[in-house]
């Protein structure tokens, strides 16, 4: 069932679902807590009416079940996990949770930087088993993706018929969690974010509603959904978005001294200020056991490497210790930028971000400080520089709830470690390093204890307008703090 809905019906379908979740069971409305009581609610009525599987605290599978990315919340402890196999099982287990105002989490690819998809105390509904996969259609040239389908798994489909979708470069990041928040990579300076790039969503409101948000259909919700993070609203289903035709490209490494790095990143922007959209690069540092690396990794299309190099030597103004170039095709493109590691294994990190309106040598000299400030006994350490220009920056700061249209780049703090209080602390340094400089936060790279408008701007209070019609029992989890 997708329709358009106006707020009446909305609130019509809501008072109906509630009812719907009476008869699953007696419920526990009122609590409007996470961590509502599992055993006291009762999950056998819900195990009965869907498809799928409903694994409670005790089942020996929720050990497994509750485990996500990031190793440091495998502690956590949900209320139970729901394992839909169907659209309709989302819908009823939506219709549950409100009955009894349980939190509900999400989980397409399970990469959430602060655990929101295994948090404490919620209904966690894991995406993974929806059928569907991956549909593309050569005659509008959209795909259709279900919501945990992979990064890797979306390009290989698409490579098959010579087209692309912009997205970032971990290969087992979902496609939901991904593109709900933005979507920043390789191809974002040509086609923008991934968000950009979705066409219409299907999503089961909290209550269980289905609807397909899009520019025609719940056009405030297809807003929020681009760039207002996951978790917010609803549960999405499905999405579909669309792609590019695809070409060679070639990919060129340049090592610069690590302690030039604030010459580097003041040269990187400068380089990408005259840089034709279809050239991106990132520039980084690297803090791991033999050292400090920093470079800047450059993409153009085939036969253009060396010139492009050359103007981001210019540029830099200064000699690379080292180069190295390719040429690719799109899905080796993605293995490479994957460091050809598709199924990454589960890790424990520490990340955060801030957004600069430009790069100035302050700025620069204020990033590379929290550099050399990394204890290398927290962990291994990437400060990654993401460009904000090109077609990210041709749409306007208010047509989506992603909000950092005007500014130059944004930077990624993000430290592998085990030992995340460590990780944390510097964190803090490198936020102070750069403060007079940060004007935000993405909330793909999100930490606990932000405020929202560090993630959204100038776009906070209508994302939180949108939110409160969508889902005013405050029913879904984001990890987000309105
Ligand atoms: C190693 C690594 C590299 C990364 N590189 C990049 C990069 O290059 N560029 C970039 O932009 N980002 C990057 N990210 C960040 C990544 O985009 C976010 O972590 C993203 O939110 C993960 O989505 P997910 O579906 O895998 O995670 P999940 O944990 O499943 O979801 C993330 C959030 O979205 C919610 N959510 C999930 N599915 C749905 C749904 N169907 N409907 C509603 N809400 C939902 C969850 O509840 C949670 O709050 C990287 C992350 C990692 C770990």
């Amino acid at each position: 069932m997708t329709r358009e809905i106006s707020r009446q019906t909305f609130l019509r379908g809501a008072v109906g679902a509630l009812a719907a979740g009476a008869i699953l069971g007696p419920g526990r409305a009122g609590s409007g807590r996470a961590g509502a009581d599992p055993i006291a609610s009762g999950w056998d009525p819900l195990s009965s009416a869907i498809g799928g599987q409903v694994i409670q605290p005790g089942n020996g599978q929720f050990g497994t079940a509750k485990q996500v990315f990031n190793t440091n919340y495998n502690s956590s402890t949900p209320a139970v996990i729901v394992v839909p196999s169907s659209p309709a099982d989302v819908q009823k287990s939506m219709a549950f949770a409100a009955a009894r105002r349980l939190k509900v989490a999400p989980r397409s690819g399970g990469h959430s930087y602060v655990g929101a998809s295994t948090a404490n105390g919620t209904m966690v509904l894991d995406l993974r088993q929806l059928p569907g996969g991956v549909d593309y259609d050569a005659a509008t040239g959209q795909v259709t993706v279900t919501p945990a389908t992979s990064l890797y798994a979306m390009h290989q489909a698409l490579a098959a018929a010579g087209r692309g979708i912009p997205t970032g470069t971990c290969p087992s990041v979902g496609a939901a969690g991904h593109a709900l928040g933005g979507g920043l990579g390789a191809h974002s300076r040509r086609a923008g974010l991934m968000c950009d790039a979705l066409r219409s969503a299907s999503v089961v409101l909290p209550g269980g509603q289905a609807v397909t948000a899009s520019a025609a259909g719940n056009p405030d919700l297809f807003w929020a959904l681009r760039g207002g993070g996951g978790g917010n609203c609803g549960v999405t289903t499905s999405l579909t978005f669309a792609t590019f035709p695809t070409g060679d490209v070639d990919v060129i490494n340049l090592n610069f001294p690590p302690q030039s790095f604030a010459q580097v990143l003041v040269g990187w922007q400068n380089w990408l200020r005259t840089a034709d959209r279809s050239s991106w690069a990132l520039a980084d540092a690297t803090v791991d056991a033999m050292g400090t690396h920093c470079r800047i990794l450059a993409t153009c299309p085939a036969g253009s490497g060396g010139s492009v190099s050359n103007a981001v030597v210019s540029a830099v103004g200064m000699q690379p210790t080292g180069t190295e170039d390719r040429t690719l095709n799109y899905l080796d493109l993605a293995r490479y930028l994957a460091v050809g590691n598709l199924n990454p294994s589960p890790l424990g990190y520490v990340g955060g971000s801030d957004v600069f309106t430009t790069i100035t040598p302050a700025a620069a000299q204020g990033i590379a400080s929290a550099v050399r400030a990394f204890p290398r006994s927290a962990g291994r350490m990437l400060a990654i520089m993401h460009a904000l220009d090109g077609a990210v920056a041709s749409v306007p700061t208010g047509a989506t709830a992603f909000p950092w249209r005007q500014q130059s780049a944004l930077v990624q703090w993000y430290v592998e470690t085990g030992d995340p209080a460590a990780a944390t602390g510097w964190l803090g340094v490198a936020h102070q390093a750069v403060r007079p400089y940060s004007v935000g936060g993405y909330v793909n790279y999100l930490e606990t204890s932000q405020p929202a408008s560090r993630y959204f701007g100038p776009n906070t209070s209508r994302l939180s307008a949108v939110r409160q019609k969508y889902d005013p029992g405050r029913i879904m989890f984001s990890g987000l703090n309105f």
